[in-house]
């Protein structure tokens, strides 16, 4: 399986890092070693002193598809679940500063802490999704999926273009505002509506 993110999907996530709004949506992936699942811990790594949070919505893929029209989109994926993409902010800075790639800033060992996922069906309005992030029992982002500027099916018509979807591949679809530093001791939990789905101490 693999991992596929989409970076500067909302707004004022876009503001807080002082970047440009894309006129396309900007991809990278994570190996699947990055992979964190069953609410395992996270190790601080060595290489960076600065690993924020990003709390995101995730897709899981439901059957393999190229060119997907966006209309069509939405018979490609069969659950939603919640995901932490953690960033080295340090490496990333360096490497956006030379135009390099953010494969090692986003694509670390536990990089990609993810939830289990609920089915479709779990969900009345898709463009209305409530999700967030608490560290250490406070709530430090909030979002909804209505404020993405790519939604779930144009984000998944846009990849299908460029990269093979497959059955259980996963897509983070964004982070809004308040990112932040974590430090060893933190505990993060990230919420669908007020269901707590994921849960990680941070070591
Ligand atoms: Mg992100």
């Amino acid at each position: 399986m693999k991992i596929l993110a989409i970076g500067r999907n909302y707004t004022e996530h876009i503001k807080e890092l002082e970047n440009e709004k894309p006129e396309e949506p900007v991809i990278f992936s994570k190996p699947d070693t990055a992979l964190l699942k069953n609410n395992a811990p996270f190790y601080l790594p060595d290489f960076s002193n600065n690993i924020h949070y990003e709390v995101e919505l995730i897709l899981r893929i439901g059957r393999e598809g190229k060119n997907i029209e966006t209309k069509f989109a939405h018979k490609y994926y069969d659950g939603i679940g919640i995901g932490i993409d953690f960033t080295a902010r340090d490496l990333q800075q360096k490497a956006k500063e030379k135009g390099l790639p953010w494969t090692l800033a986003k694509g670390f060992n536990g990089s990609a802490p993810v939830s289990e996922f609920l089915p479709l069906s779990d969900f009345p309005d898709l463009n209305n999704i409530n999700f967030g992030l608490l560290l250490n029992g406070e709530e430090r982002q909030k979002g909804n999926s209505s404020q993405m500027l790519f939604s779930f099916n144009e984000i998944i018509s846009y990849i299908s273009r460029f990269i093979l979807l497959k059955k259980g591949d996963i897509i983070f679809t964004g982070t809004p505002e308040g990112v932040g530093k974590i430090n060893a001791g933190d505990k993060l939990e990230a919420f669908i509506e007020n269901k707590k789905l994921l849960e990680v101490e941070i070591k």
